[in-house]
């Protein structure tokens, strides 16, 4: 039986043709959203690659930062103006309205307390979110795989789902490693498993076993998704092994590698992200983690260089332990120093090295010592900073603290630009610094920190050595320096040791 038509034919003609006129308007507008998104997605790609440009010189720094932060800001936007025209359910929506809230409100509450000196412990939690995110991204991404690919690259995209899965599981748990030794919840010596390497090579290759399986059992021969639960089997079991080796890798790194192990894991959170958006068929987050990955691999390359290390031994683990045999016992007599004594030494000296380190960081001294070092220079003297590649806990973290307290670029060298004059200086002062003026570095071959090159502190003609007792550093290595001849220990606080000798020279 046939219904009568609901409305005159001419009307519903009418409306056919609005309905047409309305799809092809839509279609129209998804397209130039589309369109608009990707330029958008360009925009903030060259605006990260400035950032990082302006990122690599002090004086351009604070731009850099700016563009950075417009690039991400253009990036959240467009990523959620394209979500919400996605057509998803209220609920998904709420959903997200309460993930992205909460992470905004956490994540500010973070950054807003963590003081400087545990920012390497907030970056390594942070690299393990990432790890985390592109495991996520790798599971529902197989389990759902049709939502986004062709059938002809089902396999590709299954391949990209394993990496990005074992990237992210290495990134997630060795980040966490990484986090616990900052924190000195994990001890800084190297956990050297016998037949290490063994052991990795091994999990590698169970690794690459499950892949294959995983890449036969994901879909059936018509290229469709296998449902028989072999692939996630496989998918996840990996996932385990992944963990492991990113616990193993990181635990057999020693303390004073571990700034290596930071920047090598913002590499892997960048490789991490970047395989997340071929998955996700994103091309700014596969840009954007491409520039992390590598910037950070460049960045452990330069480090490594600075600490005389090779990139792949950094990798593989194990250093940081010394050369096998015992290290030299440190003994001597260690001659103290006051406040008065330190004044007459700088007074009777011309040229000054001051040599920062963790201990300033946490005593907050730089800007009663920028102070000190305006008095000097209008006494005529020359007053230098010497800046170690690994000082503090961060990259550059002396750096910010002293650009902070409005010391001049000028006056603050790197180690390589004065090292060589510490011979011909009159006096130094070391303010909180231990390993990285640690003679037994080129001393001892048996010490931990063997062959990492060191400011030479010990060659000039007074050395002040200004920290609150003779604890050993971050490595956890005994210093000779102390117990020198030229060396006298100045006692206590830094931030108060530095204000005494302020208030002296302003009442000189
Ligand atoms: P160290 O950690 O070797 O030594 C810092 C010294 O500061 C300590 O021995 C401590 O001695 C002293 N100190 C602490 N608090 C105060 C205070 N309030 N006043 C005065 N002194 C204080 O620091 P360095 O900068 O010499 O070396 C950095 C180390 O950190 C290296 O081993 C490096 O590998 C590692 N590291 C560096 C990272 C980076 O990216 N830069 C990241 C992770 C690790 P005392 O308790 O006796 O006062």
């Amino acid at each position: 039986m046939t219904h009568p038509p609901l409305l005159n034919p001419m009307f519903q003609n009418v409306i056919d043709m609005d309905l047409t006129s309305t799809q092809l308007l839509a279609n129209e507008m998804l397209s130039i959203a589309d369109s608009s998104a990707k330029v958008a997605y360009l925009a903030a790609a060259v605006l990260f690659v400035l950032s990082l440009a302006g990122l690599s010189k002090q004086t351009t720094a604070r731009r850099g930062n700016l563009l950075g932060i417009i690039g991400m800001l253009i990036a959240i936007a467009v990523t959620i103006v394209a979500m919400l025209s996605a057509g998803h359910t209220m609920a998904v929506y709420t959903m997200m309205a309460v993930a992205i809230t909460a992470a905004v409100i956490v994540g500010a509450i973070l950054a807003a307390r963590v003081p400087m000196t545990g920012m390497p412990e907030l970056v390594a939690m942070l690299h393990s979110f990432v790890g985390l995110a592109a495991v996520l991204v790798g599971i529902s991404s197989h389990l759902e795989p049709h939502a986004t690919v062709p059938s002809g690259e089902l396999l590709i995209h299954d391949i990209e789902i394993f990496i990005g899965v074992f990237i992210g599981a290495i990134t997630f748990t060795g980040s966490i490693i990484a986090f616990l030794k900052l924190r000195g919840t994990i001890g800084g010596k190297p956990l050297t498993l016998p037949g290490r390497h063994l052991i990795n090579l091994t999990m590698l290759a169970g690794c690459i076993g499950l892949g294959i399986w995983f890449c036969q059992e994901a879909h059936t021969a018509d290229g469709s998704h296998n449902e028989n639960g072999q692939a996630m089997t496989a998918l996840l079991v990996m996932t385990g092994i992944a963990s492991l080796i990113g616990v193993h890798l990181v635990m057999a790194i020693g303390g004073a590698d571990m700034p290596v192990v930071v920047s090598m894991l913002n590499s892997y959170s960048g490789w991490a992200a970047s395989a997340a958006g071929f998955m996700l068929k994103n091309h700014l987050l596969i840009a954007t983690g491409a520039l992390v990955g590598s910037s950070g691999a460049i960045l452990s390359y330069i480090m490594c260089a600075a600490m005389n290390r090779s990139f792949i031994s950094v990798i593989l683990g194990g250093f940081g332990g010394g050369g096998g045999g015992p290290a030299a016992a440190v003994e001597g007599t260690v001659t103290e120093f006051s406040i008065d004594d330190t004044i007459d030494m700088l007074e009777e000296s011309n040229s000054i090295v001051i040599v920062p380190g963790y201990g300033m960081a946490v005593a907050q001294a730089q800007h009663s010592l920028a102070e000190v070092v305006k008095i000097l220079q209008s006494k005529e003297k020359q007053v230098r900073f010497a800046i170690h590649p690994v000082a503090g806990r961060l990259p550059g973290h002396m750096n910010v603290l002293l650009a902070e307290a409005n010391v001049p670029y000028d006056i603050v060298l790197e180690m390589d630009e004065i090292n060589d004059e510490m011979p011909d200086t009159d006096a130094i002062l070391v303010i909180g610094a231990n390993d990285i003026v640690n003679p037994a570095a080129l001393e001892d071959p048996n010490s931990p920190i063997a062959g990492m090159p060191v400011l030479e502190v010990w060659k000039a003609n007074n050395c002040v050595v200004m920290k609150r007792g003779l604890a050993t550093g971050y490595a956890g290595v005994d210093n000779p320096l102390f117990y020198k001849d030229n060396t006298q220990m100045l006692f206590g606080d830094a931030k108060q040791n530095v204000d005494a000798i302020l208030r002296a020279l302003q009442g000189s």
